[in-house]
């Protein structure tokens, strides 16, 4: 355990990082000083403060670490407590917002942007030491380049943990992770600690926004902006304007929304929120499969995206023109049914559904409208246009914006589990199928990976052959699922569907 002179020592180096890297002004250090003393229940502080290397192991966690020994904390809330921690360092929601408004007037809005980002990372609000633990690689497909991360950022909750987390109360209280009243919010073993979030005020088609980062960065300045109420989603011609005046806010970000229905949407249904950043999403590289003119829209551009699922590319630099043609393309694919591709708009409810994405490049705005479907039936009750079970192993939860974008983020527990399907290849471990076909044989879920692996490499690869041959299946899973969310196939029948969709349901001619 640090002794209480090692404690002050480290406080003081603690607010020199913050004067440096939280925007700390050296008029409030006094303040910080004596608040950290009582939170490390110290009775003075330290005379010196020494030069140190990397912050957080020299600083950071040293603190969280003596703060769990003298028991001010326990072990399962040691990210509470760091937050907690970084939260008194990090500005007041008003001065991060007039900073960032500043900044944006003086130097443009990148710089507000990056600054913020900053101040997010700086804060450990997004947690670049877990994120960098993600894997991450890319695999080129038939339609151009996809990303794949195996997500390890999220730390996986011991048993303890879960039991612990069970016996706390539900207050209901912040109503959802997105609503505003999470900022400070101090957190639970059941919600996460938010005292280092901070949230920008926007205007978004006259209506209150916030813009915040992500705290689990799937991509590059992975950003959210969510509506001031607690609201479901839902997609309407106005998403498109907010979007739209989103771009014009934010030009070097592109804002999307998840499609509002269950198993072709997000996880969070419940709270209206878009998700954006930079544009470094896969599918924004393509270019058109086929273009097309509108009499009724004649200063918009129609395209289908060439890409493994289906997307109606709108481009103009006319707001109001796209705004509406969009609008119309909403309207459209929502009633538009053609059995000979099992699309089937609504049964008992409705099953069509659109991600839109908007970007800026320039003046022009693109909109990339995924046609989206949800519907079940007996034979595939997952979805119609969800991957099949056989490769619920890779991925089982709903499609979302980012995956149909081409990111794929995939579950931390198929590092040790993949890692494992290797040992089968290379005959450390003997394949037997019945074994595997028990439901509670820990690799169940992989037998049929397992088995076709096998059955195309055999059982005696070398470790770096039996690596390769595990990633190949996994790219090939990850297309697969990909082109799963398809409604209208890339084969000859489903791309006759789809112009007709285009002719028939959107007007449209080939340009
Ligand atoms: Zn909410």
């Amino acid at each position: 355990m640090l002794t209480d002179q090692q404690v002050r020592t480290k406080i003081n180096q603690l607010l020199d990082y913050a004067q440096k890297a939280l925007d700390l002004d050296p008029r409030d250090r006094m303040l910080k000083l004596n608040t950290l003393l009582d939170l490390f229940g110290q009775s003075a502080p330290a005379d010196e403060t020494p030069d140190f290397g990397d912050f957080q192991t020299e600083i950071a966690d040293p603190l969280v670490q003596y703060a769990v020994d003298k028991g001010i904390t326990d072990d399962a809330s040691r990210i509470l407590f760091e937050t907690r921690m970084f939260g008194l360092l990090t500005p007041l929601p008003s001065a991060v917002t007039d900073k960032f408004y500043a900044l944006k007037d003086a130097k443009g809005v990148k710089a507000a942007t990056d600054w913020l980002f900053a101040l997010s990372k700086a804060n450990d609000y997004v947690r670049m030491t877990d994120i960098n633990k993600n894997i991450k690689w890319e695999h080129t497909g038939r339609f151009g380049k996809i990303g794949i991360t195996i997500n390890l950022s999220k730390p996986e909750k011991d048993p303890k943990q879960i039991a612990l987390a069970k016996l706390q109360p539900k207050s209901g209280y912040p109503a959802c992770m997105l609503c505003e009243s999470n900022v400070g919010f101090a957190g639970n073993l059941n919600h996460p600690a938010r005292q280092t979030l901070r949230t920008i005020p926007i205007t978004l088609d006259g209506e209150d926004w916030w813009l915040q980062y992500s705290p689990y960065q799937y991509y590059e300045e992975h950003a959210i902006a969510f509506s001031d109420e607690h609201r479901p989603m839902s997609v309407t011609p106005k998403s498109f304007a907010r979007l739209l005046d989103f771009v014009d806010l934010f030009p070097h970000y592109f804002m999307g929304s998840n499609a509002a229905l269950p198993i072709v949407g997000g996880s969070i249904l419940t709270h209206d929120h878009y998700q954006g950043g930079l544009k470094v999403l896969p599918m924004m590289s393509v270019g058109a499969r086929a273009e097309y003119s509108s009499g009724k829209f004649p200063a918009v551009k129609f395209a289908v995206a060439d890409w493994y699922n289906s997307v109606v590319r709108l481009t103009s630099k006319d707001k109001a023109q796209i705004h509406a043609a969009a609008s119309f393309v909403l309207e459209k694919w929502n009633d538009w049914t053609d059995e000979s591709v099992e699309v089937i708009c609504k049964t008992t409810e409705q099953h069509n559904a659109i991600t839109p994405i908007v970007r800026k490049e320039g003046d022009e705005y693109i909109v990339d409208m995924i046609l989206r479907n949800n519907r079940t039936d007996e034979r595939r009750p997952y979805g119609i246009f969800h991957p099949e079970e056989c490769l619920h192993n890779i991925k089982k939860e709903g499609i979302g914006i980012i995956e149909v974008m081409g990111l794929f983020i995939l579950p931390g527990r198929l590092k040790k589990e993949l890692a494992e399907v290797e040992r089968y290849l290379t005959g450390e471990v003997r394949f037997d199928k019945a074994a595997l076909a028990a439901e509670d044989h820990p690799m169940h879920k992989h037998a049929g990976m397992i088995e076709a692996l096998i059955a195309a490499n055999g059982s005696s690869l070398s470790e770096k052959s039996a690596k390769q041959a595990v990633t190949n299946y996994v790219n090939d899973a990850c297309v697969r699922i990909l082109e799963y969310t398809a409604v209208f196939k890339n084969n000859d029948k489903g791309q006759a569907a789809f112009a007709k969709f285009m002719k028939e349901g959107l007007g449209v001619t080939a340009a």
